[in-house]
């Protein structure tokens, strides 16, 4: 397997198509694997907070969330195949699970949120096994949910708690559990419930998704932020590389 490393993050050169294989690949051989689609927001925080990348380099593998990544990867002459969000390859896994009659758990997102995502995966995807559900609203320092989740014996858990949330989670809990596919999906059960819409074609193709998220959701803006310090980063790496 290739990797890429931008500022410490070890990005697997992948596409989705293959990497949606991998994942297969790992279910039938019954292992264990951690995911972390990284934004440019996680790389920076990566970078600022050690104990995080630490986290990180913990997972079975990272790919490249959104266009920030793949551009810098393109800068710094080391070209990335393209972007692997956390929606899309959850929508590639639940396709996946409906021919193979997968098992997943779903944890995440508020109550109401996480029933009408249950609800339109049952209605889309009829062969895809939902051996349990948990809302994001949880004591942390409950065990009973990894508890519950290894009894289940899910192919896949979806972890829907936001960043860095998610990752965290999947970190401190993924021991218990046998085996299994555990991946960080952020809002992705909003969309599903249709509760967030996605950018639609025409701006996800301009490479703007980000821009009509801010729009959408202005309370984003300081935490988009870290998208300009990230091509700050970038645009001085490529510098140093050049001379
Ligand atoms: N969430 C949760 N528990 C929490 C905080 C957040 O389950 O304690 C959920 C929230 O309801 C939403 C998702 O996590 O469904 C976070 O979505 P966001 O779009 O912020 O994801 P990110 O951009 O961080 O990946």
């Amino acid at each position: 397997m290739k990797f890429v490393e931008i500022m410490g993050v070890p990005f697997l050169h992948t596409d989705l198509s293959s990497f949606v294989s991998t994942l297969d690949d790992d279910i039938r051989q019954q292992k264990k694997a951690f995911v972390i689609t990284a934004n440019p927001e996680i790389v920076m925080k990566a970078r600022e907070d050690m104990k995080f990348m630490e986290l990180i380099r913990q997972a079975t593998y990272v790919t490249a969330d959104g266009i920030g990544i793949v551009k810098a990867a393109q800068l710094l002459n080391k070209p990335l195949p393209g972007r692997v969000t956390g929606y899309d390859t959850m929508i590639s896994l639940l396709q996946l699970a409906n021919k193979k009659k997968y098992r997943v758990f779903l944890l995440g997102a508020k109550p109401e949120t996480l029933q009408k995502a249950k609800a339109t995966i049952e209605k889309d995807y009829p062969d895809v096994e939902i051996v349990g559900t948990q809302d994001g609203y949880f004591n942390w320092d409950d065990n009973d949910i990894a508890e519950r989740i290894k009894k289940a014996k899910p192919d896949i858990t979806f972890v829907a708690l936001g960043v860095p949330r998610q990752e965290k989670w999947i970190s401190e809990n993924i021991s218990y559990c046998n085996s299994g596919i555990f991946i960080g999906v952020g809002g992705s059960f909003d969309v599903i419930a249709g509760t967030v819409q996605r950018a639609p074609l025409f701006w996800q193709k301009l490479n703007l998704e980000w821009l009509y998220r801010l729009l959408k959701q202005p309370s984003r803006w300081r935490r988009m932020l870290a998208l300009p310090r990230f091509a700050w980063q970038i645009l001085k790496l490529k510098a140093r590389n050049s001379t």
